[in-house]
């Protein structure tokens, strides 16, 4: 998981048809009927889609795993949320007026999305949660990171292959159990990815300081801990730590 530095310019889409939507539905919660009819057509429409994958740089927002085909995450649960996983049913309604809100938007993979993330969107205090759109939600303390809007390296951190928490911090714990950052899937992607990159780093050791071929092996070993690369805050963190050259 990594920054996500997203543009501030509102995709037209949002700005047309979902704002007209919004509207639709802040009616409906004041008459009291809410129906919770979301136009996916809107948030799945291909130009969301394609500057979301643009900034992302393809990558999931939670795993950074490259993705052929993303699903358009709510970081708020738009139909109704959970605050932890004991509770059987949804909470409802959940963010309804941010269902087509850009800053609300992510893409991530079918399984940070569906298998894991689903519903859940924990608070630190959840008597602070905005239940309407006349709430303030920046006086909520989520416990699932947003890397558009927070570094997720001053929360999380790895050693070698495995993730953790930064000093054991609630929040950093919370965004790897509900994100599934801890997968066997994806450890097993990452240990493999990891083991080139150790290699890289042993031939580097090998060869003399002013070597042509050790320069440009420092050059590739820092080009996987890009923003652009898949797992790169999980090289960056072994290129500080370990791979010292
Ligand atoms: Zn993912």
């Amino acid at each position: 998981m990594v920054k996500i530095d997203k543009p501030n310019e509102i995709p037209n889409i949002l700005q047309t048809k979902g704002k007209d939507e919004t509207e639709n539905l802040i009616k409906e919660y004041e008459n009291g009927k809410i129906k919770f009819k979301f136009d996916d057509k809107i948030y799945r429409n291909e130009e969301i889609k394609k500057k979301l994958r643009e900034i992302q740089f393809n990558k999931c927002c939670f795993c950074e795993q490259k993705i052929e085909f993303g699903h358009i995450e709510h970081y708020r649960p738009k139909r109704g949320y959970k605050q932890d996983q004991n509770e059987k049913q949804l909470t409802k309604p959940g963010y309804y007026w941010l269902a087509y809100d850009w800053d609300n938007l992510l893409l991530s993979c079918p399984t940070c999305n569906s298998s894991y993330k689903k519903n859940y969107f924990p608070l630190k205090d959840p008597s602070k949660r905005a239940m309407s759109y006349k709430d303030d939600i920046t006086k909520e303390e989520p416990l699932i990171i947003n890397p558009a809007k927070e570094d997720p390296e001053d929360y999380i951190e790895f050693y070698g292959t495995s993730i953790r928490a930064k000093n054991g911090n609630q929040k950093g714990k919370e965004t790897i159990k509900r994100t599934g950052l801890d997968r066997p899937f994806i450890n097993e992607d990452k240990l493999e990815y990891y083991r080139i990159c150790k290699e890289l780093y042993q031939s580097i050791l090998d060869l003399d300081e002013n070597n042509q071929k050790r320069i440009r092996m420092i050059k590739l070993l820092e080009q996987y801990s890009q923003e652009d690369k898949k797992y790169s805050l999980m090289i960056k963190c072994a290129i500080r730590d370990e791979f010292r050259y």
